[in-house]
């Protein structure tokens, strides 16, 4: 088997050394571009598994790289890792908005990021060897069941609306990925009706206690919204 490409946008030369150097460390082929230009040529040309895209960029900023990367067919769906800084909070949800798939916020530790790197690897395995359609989800104790319409937690059978189950599936069916208050919205509604971003908050708090001791699995992001835990 090759060896999977990640390819780091990021102009600090030190961050684009520790990068490489503990993603090479874990077996990954890592390319690397100092601007965001260059970066994405190379993504179209190179077609990484990965990218980590640094949002403070000279020329194109990173926001725009993501835009012109989603757009391409080459790497439209390449999982992508956003690195901002913490004061950059607006540029997170924009990025998540453009499709990114996660970010990590500086400083970050480097063990962290190859774990995400290496869980975004294996989720697209994963849903790339099932062509099939998902009808069962299973994540610890708790087991969502498209077919019945079914929520079981420890093997009981606890009840859901469909909106609370529509919520549930869409953030567990991507451990892992970032959803935002908006993405969510249009999971509760099915896209037709008006619903407010707060009330998201309403239905995760009961989806939370339904699941009782695996509430925990669905992450508050602050500011941004949820996640399933990894
Ligand atoms: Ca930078």
């Amino acid at each position: 088997m090759s060896k999977e490409t990640v390819l780091v946008i990021e102009d600090e030369p030190d961050i684009v050394e520790l990068i490489q150097y503990s993603l090479e460390r874990e077996g990954y082929l890592v390319l690397t571009a100092l601007d965001g230009e260059r970066g994405l040529s190379d993504a179209i040309a190179r077609e990484p598994d990965l990218i980590v895209l640094d949002l403070m960029l000279p020329g194109i900023d990173g926001l725009e790289v993501c835009r012109r990367l989603r757009d391409n067919e080459a790497t439209a769906a390449t999982p992508l890792i956003m690195l901002t800084a913490k004061s950059e909070e607006t540029d997170i949800v924009v990025g998540l908005e453009l499709g990114a798939d996660d970010y990590m916020t500086k400083p970050f530790s480097p063990r962290q990021l190859v774990a995400r790197v290496r869980a975004h690897l294996r989720r697209e395995a994963r849903s790339e060897s099932k062509k099939t359609v998902k009808t069962r989800i299973e994540r610890g104790d708790v087991v969502l069941d498209a077919e019945r319409h079914e929520l079981r937690v420890g093997g009981d059978l606890v009840e859901l609306t469909r909106a609370e189950f529509r919520l549930l599936w869409m953030l567990f069916s991507k451990p892992g990925r970032v959803f935002q208050r908006s993405e969510l919205v249009e999971s509760l509604t099915g896209g037709d009706a008006f619903i407010l971003e707060r009330n998201v908050d309403v239905h995760v708090s009961a989806v939370r206690k339904k699941l009782g001791a695996s509430g925990d699995l669905v992450v508050t992001i602050r500011g941004i919204g949820y996640k399933c835990r990894d």
